[in-house]
């Protein structure tokens, strides 16, 4: 929306002038010579062009005009178009501009607002104001940011803009503190400004002479001071800003495109750090919903550990199961809140922004959450939605594709990882134990459950089912940090010990293998028990993964062909 350079009077320092960007064009609502003075440090490179849109030739409307195309004629030759409301004004502009002493008319174009096609530009408004500017004084109506914004400039009526002010516009009004009949006198608009608010107008004060009486006459109506540039920098945050998002969204790139190793959380992350930026907050989480546990979790930005929340608390709960956006700023008065984390970790949480994400289907599978925006007024639920738009719909695509990864790397019926999955922790998690001579150990046991068959036969498949899901448990809860569990295929099991050498394996083989043959399975109303085969070998990295099984596999086969119910190695 728009930011003032200035928001005074003639009678104050800073003089009314506005400016908004859109597609990398600076477009200022008049240009007195403190606005001026506030532009000619800031890096107006950044445009491709620069458009003036005048009011009327006042000279704290129209004074740095010709300053500022110097300006750019002897810096960064950025193009200038000088706005006229109408042809009339046009034809003032031209006297005055062409009677400063060397502001050469190859240097700007001067055009009329018939003239004018720009989807930011609707019309100009006659309006009055002084005496000697009848018919020559003019506000706007523009569209920014897809509002409709109405633009009063100095005036001493409301009228002429009425008809274009609606529910949803930006009304930005000029206003005195002095009752006289060139400007608007804040107690006579006074209850005008309290309907339109109540109609769902915004309202912004600007063109102030005396701030203070303002506000505290206009403190009831919801009205609020038009937005000064903080800091006087937002022109260059927004190039800085730009250049941090592109920095961002390039690493992004390099990482997940030119880097062997990556994985789905090292793109949440640059798309969190990518959301934080693009709306100037203190941080962002991507949040997983698993429906299957009823949780929600995320891994913390922040370094501490990941944050597990049953999906019926909190805010990214609220917004799941609400399937909408969820805005507070003000998060300790709303009931939704979970204030947790924050006293897990000492933060304040001030503002917070909480975007659903669904797959394919419409089904919402997580969310994007982000928190404490540096703006004294927190989220704006029209301009901050739009910005993380992008990267909300990606981290959604992203979180579905490693949603469909984890399913195709999974065996459904024990829930141990498949073979396909044993491939890809050996490209990931195993991928230095398979450099030879790095040092590394790593051992590898096959199982295979004994007369399994025979399970089938006489208490049917479901029973069977039953068995391998309760063996595979079984064994995955001996699985220790370093080792994985595979279901290798029908009821073979594969494990896989990280820094464990032949006798480690031995012994957890053992162990299991004692385990499983004291234990009564309940499989489909009957109690059985069972028994598994082992084969063991030390991975040698100058073979195969493949050989490496085989040679397992060897050892399975002597455990069967003495008896079963052993473990047999290398
Ligand atoms: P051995 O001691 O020599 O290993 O004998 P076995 O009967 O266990 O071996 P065999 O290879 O003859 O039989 C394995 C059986 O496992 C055959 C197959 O139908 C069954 N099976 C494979 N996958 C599943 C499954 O997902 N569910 C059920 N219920 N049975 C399965
Ligand atoms: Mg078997
Ligand atoms: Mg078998």
């Amino acid at each position: 929306m728009l930011k003032f350079l200035g928001r005074g009077s003639a009678f104050t320092d800073e003089h009314n002038s506005a400016y908004f960007i859109e597609n990398d064009e600076l477009i200022l609502i008049d240009c007195p010579m403190s606005a001026f003075i506030r532009l000619n440090d800031k890096n107006l490179a950044l445009f491709d062009h620069i458009y003036v849109l005048v009011t009327h030739t006042h000279g704290d409307h129209s004074g740095g005009i010709g300053m500022l195309i110097d300006l750019l004629q002897f810096s960064v030759k950025t193009p200038i178009t000088i706005v006229a409301p109408s042809k009339e004004v046009e034809a003032d502009l031209f006297y005055l501009l062409s009677r400063i002493e060397g502001c050469s008319s190859s240097w700007y174009e001067l055009i009329n607002v018939e003239d004018l096609d720009k989807d930011w530009f609707v019309r100009s408004i006659p309006t009055t104001h002084t005496e000697e500017l009848e018919g020559k004084c003019f506000g706007f109506q523009l569209k920014v940011e897809g509002r409709n914004v109405v633009y009063t400039g100095d005036t001493n009526t409301l009228i002429p803009y009425e008809p274009y002010i609606e529910k949803g516009t930006y009304l930005y009004c000029e206003i005195s503190a002095y009752k006289s009949p060139v400007h608007l006198y804040c107690t006579d608009v006074h209850d005008k400004i309290k309907d339109y608010i109540a109609s769902g107008v915004s309202v912004y004060l600007m063109h102030m002479d005396d701030e203070r009486r303002i506000l505290q006459v206009m403190s009831d109506t919801g009205a609020e001071l038009a937005p000064l540039e903080l800091g006087g920098a937002t022109m260059e945050d927004n190039g800085r800003m730009l250049s941090g998002i592109f920095d961002i969204t390039n690493s992004l790139y390099k990482d997940m495109c030119m880097n062997d190793s990556k994985d789905h959380n090292l793109l949440f992350s640059y798309l969190t750090e990518l959301s934080k930026t693009i709306v100037d907050a203190d941080r962002a989480s991507f949040w997983k919903w698993d429906k299957r546990k009823g949780q929600i979790w995320t891994l913390s930005a922040m370094g501490i550990d990941k944050i597990v929340v049953p999906d019926n608390t909190g805010l990214v709960g609220k917004a799941l199961r609400t399937k909408r956006m969820v805005i507070t700023n003000d998060p300790y008065n709303d009931p939704d809140f979970n204030r947790e984390v924050d006293l897990k970790t000492g933060y304040t949480t001030k503002s917070i922004l909480v975007l659903p994400v669904a797959d394919i289907n419409g089904n919402f599978i997580g969310a994007l959450q982000i928190i404490n925006k540096n703006d004294e007024h927190g989220f704006d639920e029209d301009t901050d939605p739009k910005k993380l738009s992008l990267a909300a719909l990606v981290c959604g695509i992203a979180l579905e594709s490693e949603t469909f990864l984890e399913d195709s790397h999974h065996d459904k019926l024990t829930g141990l990882k498949n073979r396909m999955g044993f491939y890809y922790d050996f490209g990931n998690k195993y991928k230095d134990y398979l450099i030879p001579g790095s040092g590394k150990t790593m051992s590898v046991f096959i199982c295979d459950i004994d007369k399994f068959k025979r399970v089938n036969d006489t208490y049917g498949h479901n029973a069977g089912d039953d068995v391998l899901a309760f063996t595979a448990h079984l064994i995955e809860s001996f699985c220790g940090e370093n080792d994985g569990v595979y279901r290798w295929g029908g009821e073979e099991f594969v494990m896989v010990l990280r820094d464990t050498d032949l006798e480690g394996a031995v012994k957890k083989a053992e162990e299991i293998r004692v385990k499983l043959m004291e234990s009564d399975i309940e499989a489909d109303g009957n109690t059985l028990r069972c028994t598994l085969s082992f084969g063991c070998a030390l991975f040698d990295p100058s073979k195969s993964i493949e050989d490496n099984v085989s040679a397992a596999d060897e050892k399975l086969y002597t455990a069967k062909e003495t008896g079963r119910n052993k473990v047999c190695w290398e």
